[in-house]
C-alpha cells in the first residue's frame, strides 16, 4: 500500500504557513467553509477537508505544493465544484485548494486565434468574451454557467457541440502546470502543430487533477459560425429515436448538436423550470434536439429539411422548428438543466457511458432491462450524436453508488455490457473517486500499471488528489 497522504489533523504550524503565504483572509478552517467545499455535484457524497485555501498566484500554488509534498499532506484541487465523478472531493481530508481567485482572461490573441487564460474563469464567461471578437471556443458542458475552464481541462469535458467540434483536448495548445513537488513547467508551445517529444499537454488534459495543478491555459479558437438552426423531433419509440441518430451521420450530415432526451427527464425539467415549450404527452417516448450551424443560411435550411425527411423513416412525430433566439434558448435551457432536475427528483446515481454510435439502441435496451431486473428506474439523455449516453438511476433505497455493494454489482454488469458493445465507462465526466473500481473492466493490468507509473513520475509521494482514478496499491 503506497498511499502515503492520509486523513490526519493538520498542525497549527501548517495553517500558519498557509496564512503567511496567501494571507489570513484566504485560509478557512471554519465549519461552514469546510462543509461548503466538502462536496461537488457527485451523488450525495461529502468529505470535510482540514482547510480550504484560495491562492491568488501560480507561485503561491507552487509554494503550497512544495510544503505539502515535504509534509505529506494531501491536496485536492477544485474548480467550480460541478464534477460528477468526485474528482474534487477531499476524501482524505488535507488541503482543499480552490482555484477561484485565478479568474482572469489574460489575453485574447486575435492575430493567432488563441486565448490565454487562468483556470478559474467560468467557461461561459470565456466563451462570451471571445464571441465579442467574432471567435468561437466550442466546448460547452451543460454546466458552462458555473464550471471553470481549469476543471474542463482536468476532465477533458465535452458538451453538445462536441459532435461537430470535438472536446476540450482538441483546443488545448499549452498549459502552465504546478507539479506536486512544487516546480512550475509549461507542457508544450503556443503552436498548432507539435511533434516535439512526448505530448505532456494531452497527458495532463483529462488527468483529473492528479498530475499537477493547471495555472495557465492556452486555447485554440475558431471563427464563430454566423447562423444556427435548431429543431426538436419527438419519437413514440425510444429505440427508434436512437436508431435515427446514427442514420443522420450515415446520410452525410454532421449536426453541430444531436442530443437525445427521454420523456421522463423532459417532464421533470419542464415542471422544474415551469416551461411548456416542449410537448410531453404520453404518446412521446423521447425527443432528439438537432442543431446545424454554418455561414450560409439557405444551405442550413436545406440540410434541416433533408434531415427531417430522413427522420420520417424512423417514425418521427411532428417536428418543431425553433424560430427565434428566445425559442432556441428555451429548448437549450430544458436540455441543460435536465441533470439538475432529475437529480433533485431522486435520480442521484449518474453514469456517463459511451458506445459506438450505432450501438446506442442496444445500450438503451440493456439499461431498461437492468432496471427491471434490479428494481430501479433509469432515465437516459445526453450527447447521442457522440454515442455518449448519460444514465440517471433512481433506486428506491440506494442513493450513492460509491461504497454500496449492491449498486456496485449492478454497475459492473452495466459497464460489462458497455464494454461488450465496444464502449467505455466515461465520455466526459471522468473516473474520479466513484468510477475507479470499474477501471479493470476497460483496461488490462499492464495498461493500468503504466498509468500508475506515470502518476508516480509526477507525484512520487502521492499527495496530489490521491486515490482518484485508481488506488496506488
Ligand atoms: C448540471 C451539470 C451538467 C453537466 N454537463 C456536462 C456536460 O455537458 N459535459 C461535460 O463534459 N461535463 C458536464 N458536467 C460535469 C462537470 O461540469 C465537468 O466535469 C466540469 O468540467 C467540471 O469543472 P469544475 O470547474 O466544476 O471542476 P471541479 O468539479 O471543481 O473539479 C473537477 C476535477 O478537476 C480537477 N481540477 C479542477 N481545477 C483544476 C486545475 N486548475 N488543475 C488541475 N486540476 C483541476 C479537480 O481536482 C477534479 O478532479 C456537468 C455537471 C453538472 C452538475
Amino acid at each position: 500500500m503506497s498511499i502515503t497522504a492520509t486523513a490526519k489533523p493538520l498542525h497549527s504550524g501548517d495553517i500558519d504557513f498557509l496564512k503567511n503565504l496567501v494571507g489570513d483572509k484566504y485560509v478557512f478552517t471554519d465549519e461552514a467553509s469546510l462543509i461548503q467545499y466538502s462536496h461537488d455535484e457527485t451523488e450525495h457524497l461529502s468529505y470535510l477537508p482540514n482547510v480550504v485555501v484560495k491562492p491568488g498566484t501560480t507561485e503561491e500554488i507552487a509554494a503550497i505544493m512544495k510544503y505539502c509534498n515535504a509534509h505529506i499532506i494531501p491536496v485536492t484541487p477544485r474548480g467550480g465544484g460541478t464534477g460528477l465523478s468526485g474528482g474534487a472531493l477531499p476524501h482524505l481530508g488535507g488541503v482543499l485548494l480552490s482555484t477561484e481567485r485565478l479568474n482572469k482572461i489574460i489575453e485574447i490573441d486575435e492575430r493567432n486565434l488563441q486565448v490565454i487564460t487562468e483556470p478559474g474563469v467560468i467557461t461561459e464567461i470565456l466563451q462570451e468574451a471571445v464571441k465579442e471578437k467574432g471567435l468561437f471556443y466550442p466546448p460547452d458542458p451543460s454546466s458552462k454557467g458555473s464550471c471553470f475552464i481549469g476543471g474542463n481541462i482536468a476532465e477533458n469535458s465535452g458538451g453538445p457541440k462536441a459532435v461537430k467540434y470535438g472536446v476540450v483536448k482538441d483546443y488545448v495548445l499549452n498549459l502552465q502546470l504546478v507539479l506536486p513537488t512544487g516546480e512550475i513547467i509549461w507542457t508544450g508551445a503556443n503552436v498548432l502543430k507539435n511533434s516535439t517529444g512526448y505530448n505532456l499537454t494531452q497527458l495532463v488534459v483529462g488527468s483529473e487533477g492528479t498530475l499537477g495543478i493547471v495555472t495557465k491555459i492556452v486555447l485554440k479558437l475558431i471563427p464563430l459560425p454566423k447562423y444556427d438552426l435548431l429543431m426538436l423531433v419527438p419519437f413514440a419509440n425510444l429505440e427508434k429515436a436512437s436508431e435515427a441518430v446514427s442514420s443522420i451521420f450515415r446520410a452525410g450530415f454532421v449536426p453541430s448538436a444531436l442530443e437525445l432526451v427521454e420523456i421522463d427527464a423532459l417532464k421533470i425539467v419542464s415542471t422544474m423550470v415551469d416551461s411548456h415549450a416542449v410537448p410531453v404527452n404520453d404518446a412521446i417516448a423521447a425527443h432528439l434536439i438537432i442543431e446545424v450551424d454554418g455561414n450560409n443560411q439557405e444551405v442550413l435550411m436545406n440540410e434541416m429539411e433533408a434531415i427531417s425527411e430522413l427522420l420520417m423513416q424512423y417514425d418521427a412525430g411532428e417536428i418543431f422548428f425553433a424560430d427565434d433566439a428566445q425559442q432556441k434558448a428555451e429548448l437549450w435551457k430544458l436540455r441543460r438543466r435536465a441533470a439538475e432536475a432529475v437529480k433533485s427528483n431522486g435520480y442521484t446515481i449518474e453514469e456517463d457511458t459511451v458506445v459506438p454510435r450505432a450501438e446506442l439502441p442496444k445500450l438503451i435496451k440493456a439499461v431498461k432491462q437492468l432496471g427491471a431486473e434490479h428494481g430501479f428506474h433509469a432515465v437516459c439523455y445526453g450527447h447521442a450524436g457522440d454515442g455518449n449516453l448519460h444514465i440517471r438511476i433512481n433506486h428506491p433505497t440506494i442513493k450513492n453508488s460509491y461504497g454500496n455493494e449492491e449498486m456496485t454489482t449492478i454497475l459492473r454488469k452495466l459497464f460489462e455490457i458497455v464494454h461488450g458493445l465496444g464502449g467505455i465507462i466515461s465520455g466526459e465526466h471522468g473516473i474520479g473517486l466513484i468510477q475507479k473500481s470499474y477501471m479493470d473492466i476497460v483496461f488490462d493490468a499492464v495498461s493500468l500499471n503504466i498509468m500508475r507509473n506515470i502518476k508516480k513520475a509526477f507525484d512520487p509521494n502521492n499527495i496530489l488528489n490521491p486515490g482518484k482514478i485508481f488506488d496506488l496499491n
